[in-house]
């Protein structure tokens, strides 16, 4: 890769040997990341409640119309992050994901009810094209070898979680107890705010993240190539409208999309040889099992959602506080606690050489996320006559979970930066994300095979159905978990010099 361009201050090599523990640049990239996840997340938090009360949707349509724009969000990550790497760089896309995100956002803020869908299609394509590559560029700040860049990335999902917490909770607020339409714009605000940031710090980021094809070809045919990913993408969301309204769509997308994303991630692979394709092939082989840890993750936004309206009392270490948003923040709350200590335990452990390699660490999110679920299932022994059990151990289990993510989704965004050739980072990201859209939907899957088939079954019988399945999710995580540690000695040698 060039380390100067005409348009950058910086070289690249000047960016990448930053003294102390993270680049200034990663500040910039983490307040962009947070605003676009408060919009993110506020606007998530809202679609439910929003379709349900105003849109006088059934609940099961508004879950399975819910599930199918979690999936198509991330499904998108994938179309972003090749389109970047291929044409328009990091850079472009973010500022045109942004862009797609505030025209959708101030949509819904001027006409929530009439233009629902207009405005969730624009913010899903957009979010597709900011989303993986924001993650990218800040693996982009470090040398491939250096070990302060796990630790980068905890810091940055802390900023995610900054967003996500805040906007959840605040967008929600707004949108039941004051205007949905103000709740929908402030989105479109913070959107606004986060590309600013992005816009005005930049020039910081000397080469990293502009158009791959600059000094290879003119930039007049650049222009035009540009104009066609933007035009592309517009005729897109009409697509998108369609899908999202007709979940009967969702299946055939994601029974088709999935396998072909597969197959063209093992052509890419193949072009390459020894160590390369190697690397590529653990990065996918950590990208499945990410599936299975999203499935069972993503469980929040479901089935656990239902759980704690239903099954939990509202006390939690002696104050009074409603579950649903114990279930909506505890996780962003906890990462936010945890994630700096994470991140500088594996530097401290660095350090001494003992820090566990990748391969441990994501075992360790398995492992965490099995006693999670154990936790979740253990409730039942906790509850009264009437099925109502300890949110306490609710939150404790969050808590376990979260250290869960930590040990994994930080960890894996590194990783596609690490094992991925330079000309496929934001693919692999997008892929990387693509997984969390299999996740989203399966998990749908397995929380409607928990439920009750009875709607108005008694709670004991809720509660027993929901936690027999967290058991069974239990034993599940615990057995990918050891499959990967026996499979360990197999990718580390895959995975060559990352560690
Ligand atoms: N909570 C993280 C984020 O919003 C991870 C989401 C995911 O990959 N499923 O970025």
């Amino acid at each position: 890769m060039a380390t100067t361009s005409a348009s950058s201050e910086l070289t690249l090599d000047q960016i990448q040997t930053f003294e102390g523990k993270y680049p200034k640049q990663l500040w910039y990239l983490f307040f962009s990341e947070m605003w676009e996840r408060f919009a993110f997340y506020g606007m998530r938090g809202m679609l439910i409640i929003f379709m349900e009360n105003r849109l006088h949707i059934t609940e099961k349509a508004a879950n399975l119309q819910y599930g199918a724009t979690q999936a198509f969000v991330y499904t998108l990550a994938f179309v972003g992050g090749m389109f970047a790497d291929k044409i328009l760089g990091y850079r472009k896309s973010i500022f045109w994901g942004g862009f797609l995100m505030i025209i959708g956002s101030f949509i819904l803020g001027f006409a929530p009810e009439k233009l629902f869908y207009y405005g969730i299609s624009f913010t899903i394509v957009g979010t597709g094209f900011f989303k993986p590559n924001i993650s990218t560029m800040v693996g982009g700040l470090y040398k491939p070898d250096d070990p302060r860049r796990d630790a980068g990335f905890g810091l940055f999902y802390s900023g995610i979680n900054f967003g996500a917490l805040f906007g959840g909770i605040l967008c929600v607020w707004i949108g039941k107890f004051y205007s949905w339409n103000l709740a929908f714009s402030l989105a479109g605000i913070v959107m606004t705010l986060s590309l600013f940031i992005f816009v005005f710090t930049k020039k910081t980021l000397g080469p990293i993240g502009i158009s791959p094809l600059v000094n290879k070809i003119a930039p007049s045919r650049i222009l035009v190539y540009d104009i066609m990913v933007y035009l592309g993408s517009i005729l897109v969301i009409p697509l998108i409208l369609i899908l999202v309204s007709n979940t009967d769509y969702t299946d055939m997308v994601m029974y088709t999309f999935g396998p072909l994303a597969l197959i063209y991630i093992i052509y890419e692979t193949l072009k390459y040889k020894g160590a390369e394709r190697a690397k590529l092939i653990a990065a996918i082989i950590f990208i499945l099992f990410s599936i299975i840890f999203w499935a069972f993750f993503e469980q929040a936004g479901g089935s656990l959602a239902l759980f704690a309206e239903h099954n939990l009392n509202n006390s939690v270490v002696g104050l009074k506080i409603d579950p649903n948003v114990i279930n909506n923040s505890s996780n962003s709350f906890f990462v936010i606690l945890f994630s700096p200590f994470v991140g500088l335990l594996w530097l401290w452990l660095n350090k001494k050489k003992i820090e566990p390699n990748t391969v441990v660490k994501f075992g360790l999110g398995f492992i965490f996320l099995a006693m999670a679920y154990y936790i979740f299932y253990y409730t039942r022994f906790f509850a009264d006559s009437n099925g109502i059990t300890s949110l306490n151990i609710f939150t404790i289990a969050y808590l376990v979970i979260t250290i869960g993510e930590l040990c994994l989704s930080p960890i894996g965004l590194s990783l596609m930066t690490k094992l991925a050739p330079q000309r496929l980072h934001a693919m692999m990201m997008g892929l990387w994300f693509l997984a969390s859209a299999y996740g989203q939907y399966v998990a749908g899957l397995l929380g409607a095979g928990m439920a009750t088939a009875d709607d108005h079954a008694p709670l004991m019988t809720k509660l027993i159905s929901y936690t027999d399945g967290y058991k069974q999710l239990s034993i599940y995580a615990l057995i990918a978990g050891v499959v990967l540690i026996i499979i360990s000695p197999l990718l580390r040698k895959l995975m060559h010099d990352v560690h």
